[in-house]
């Protein structure tokens, strides 16, 4: 095996109980060195499709990024991705925290894991071996007490514990998993497939620092240096360090593109209540951080007493949590959404699909489509903070109407009928993140031909690049985007839209926090290539990297063809057409025609069939991955 990998792939069968290991060749490594790149890989490859997403034949991988582990500010991420139950296509989440370096550092770069343990268990690794555990006694029980209680049985208050909780357990499809309590792979359910396998924890522990395997050390940990100081002097990372992303709540809001009571506002009446001066000012208590990051854009809180008392224990809300349990339900209790947050937490569940799934509820009980005798008795409007509070237990608990909350607003609008369609404000079945695409429209793009649903993460937001003084477009000049309005659509910003995705993609196969590389923030374009290279003795460039970005990104749009997806399912809920009726972005909405005719120059740059989408043999072989082309026709 090359540098910067031990190339070694843990395979859990949990029917028969078995644990092997197996080694991934030099040539499978370049192609897919890790991350997204090579979950998909191993999902395409091993998972037929027509799979239940929640039956003991779907296949759940975990794999490390390339740099996951190296001692350098936001290498912390690792993929998990198996079919998912919301989507019922390809699911992916990432998260950063302590337990994909701890992975790394086991000398394991992924786990698949398939079958059903006919009993709950948990798995232990170290790097003297692997043990699958009874798990009976954890199931049902609070994250913390489960890592205490592993870390007691294991002899060591140093392993690291990533773990479903009870809304896993309980197959609420849009189920998340956490490792050190405070950092969460929230999205796509991927926790209800865990729960679907019986499988409660993975806890691990390594002692072989990342540049043992590494080709050149140096460079590495001369870099991570170099970004501990750069920290404070690079606008965006000094950004996220002093106000972490809450602070995107009075930004958003001024703008007039803060997505409220189910995106049909842009401006929150009550957002000097919730927003990030109220947060640094009412319940702010410290400032967390992920594996070696010099960035600590994780936020701290305590509501030290009250009915809406929170312990420290679970991290505070990011934006997104904010906003999704704030103005998109309406609420101006900060008090309360904190509490939503530690809720949602303790159970780990996604805070964007769960606070969605209640604005959801909320619009179809305004609107008559619902009424009390549904919700327990509960007036459940717009800005109710206890019924929003209730509403996230039954959820949770799968009780009343949380039960068919607990599919996701695109399966409960279908069960509720009489138009509710309308008031799902989701793509392939995963609600959006509180960012409104009529004012950046790349971010829409995203939403829609993104594999795992709605997703923010899928490339830059064109906000960043369009002053083209600003640090941010100086900074993504190698990718040779160009400063483009938040607002254009057409063939440059699917070109552009484009490109970022490739460079996001990449990040994700080499285990980079969003929050890293340019233009983002502050590790410089040639930095990243030059630490792939330290680590690999690769002769690599930033084409090679685009090139596996965009491989990874195609590996998924076959698994999403295969699984019987197609051009209707790349589209935006209707209500982004609509102008947003005040504020500063009044009477903005997208223009349609604008933006499927852009979905379709996406297309022909890259390559997918527009009948179909799926990748073009032509396109797939330029990839070196014309084995999917044949899996396809097949
Ligand atoms: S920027 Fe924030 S989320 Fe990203 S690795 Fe650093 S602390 Fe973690």
């Amino acid at each position: 095996m090359g540098y910067g990998s031990s190339g070694r792939i843990l395979r859990v069968d949990l029917t028969r109980g078995e644990c092997v290991f197996d080694q991934l060749d030099d040539d499978t490594y370049r192609l897919y060195p890790g991350g997204k790149a090579l979950a998909a890989y191993l999902l395409l490859r091993e998972l037929p499709p027509g799979v239940d997403a929640l039956s003991p034949d779907n296949v759940l991988v975990f794999a490390c990024g390339l740099l996951t582990g190296a001692p350098l500010s936001t290498a912390s991420r690792f993929t998990v991705a198996a079919r998912s139950p919301l989507t019922g296509a390809y699911g992916e989440s990432e998260a950063g925290g302590y337990w994909g370096p701890e992975l790394k550092m086991a000398g394991v770069e992924a786990i698949v894991v398939t079958g059903r343990a006919e009993a709950p268990l948990y798995l232990s690794i170290d790097e003297s071996g692997v043990a699958l555990r009874p798990a009976a006694h954890l199931w049902g029980r609070d994250p913390h007490d489960v890592q205490q209680e592993i870390r007691t049985e294991l002899g060591d208050n140093f392993v690291r514990v990533l773990q479903i909780g009870r809304a896993g357990e309980r197959l609420v499809r849009f189920a998340g998993l956490t490792n050190e309590l405070k950092h969460f792979n929230g999205r796509t359910g991927m926790g209800a497939v865990l729960g679907s396998k019986n499988l409660k924890a993975i806890a691990v522990r390594g002692k072989t620092r990342y540049v043992k395997r590494a080709h050149e050390p140096a460079p590495i940990t001369e870099l991570g240096t170099r970004l501990s100081r750069r920290v404070k002097d690079q606008p965006q990372s000094w950004d996220l360090q002093v106000k972490g992303t809450p602070s995107l709540m009075e930004v958003l809001n001024a703008a007039g593109m803060l997505p409220t009571r189910n995106f049909r506002e842009g401006v929150f009446e009550g957002i000097e209540r919730i927003g990030w001066a109220a947060y640094e000012r009412d319940i702010l208590v410290g400032r967390g951080t992920c594996y070696g990051c010099a960035i600590k854009c994780k936020r701290e809180i305590e509501v030290k007493e009250g009915r809406y008392a929170v312990p420290r224990t679970y991290g505070g809300p990011e934006y997104e949590t904010l906003q999704g349990f704030g103005g998109y339900c309406g609420v101006d209790n900060l008090q309360a959404i904190a509490k939503a947050n530690d809720v949602c937490n303790r159970h780990v569940v996604d805070t964007i699909s769960t606070a969605s799934t209640i604005a959801f509820a909320m619009e179809c009980f305004e609107a008559g489509l619902i009424g009390p005798e549904d919700t327990g008795g509960l007036e459940l409007r717009f800005g109710n903070t206890d019924a929003m509070l209730a509403m996230i237990d039954l959820i949770v608990r799968r009780e009343g109407i949380g039960d068919l909350l607990a599919h996701g607003t695109r399966h409960a609008a279908a069960a509720i009928g009489r138009g509710a369609e309308r008031f799902a404000i989701q793509v392939k079945g995963q609600e959006l993140p509180m960012h409104d695409p009529r004012g950046k429209v790349g971010v829409g793009l995203g939403y829609a031909v993104g594999e795992g649903g709605a997703d923010h993460l899928c490339a830059v937001h064109d906000t960043l690049l369009a002053n083209p003084q600003s640090v941010g477009f100086k900074a993504a000049q190698p990718l040779g985007v160009e400063s483009l309005s938040v607002y254009e659509l057409g063939e440059r910003k699917a070109r552009n839209y484009s490109i970022l995705e490739n460079w996001s993609s990449f990040g994700k196969v080499v285990g980079l926090c969003f929050f890293g590389p340019a233009p983002r923030s502050f590790i410089r374009i040639d930095e990243v290539i030059d630490t792939v290279r330290a680590a690999t003795g690769w002769d690599f460039s930033l084409d090679e990297a685009l090139r596996i970005g965009e491989r990874a990104t195609n590996l998924a749009r076959a698994f999403n063809v295969r699984c019987g997806l197609g051009p209707a399912d790349d589209c935006l809920p209707d209500r982004l057409f609509e102008p947003l009726p005040a504020g500063p972005m009044a009477g903005v909405g997208i223009s349609r025609p604008d933006f499927e005719a852009t979905v379709q120059q996406l297309y022909r740059l890259k390559g997918w069939n527009p009948a179909t989408t799926a990748p073009t043999r032509e396109r797939l072989r330029a990839l070196d991955v014309e084995w999917v082309a044949d899996l396809l026709e097949a």
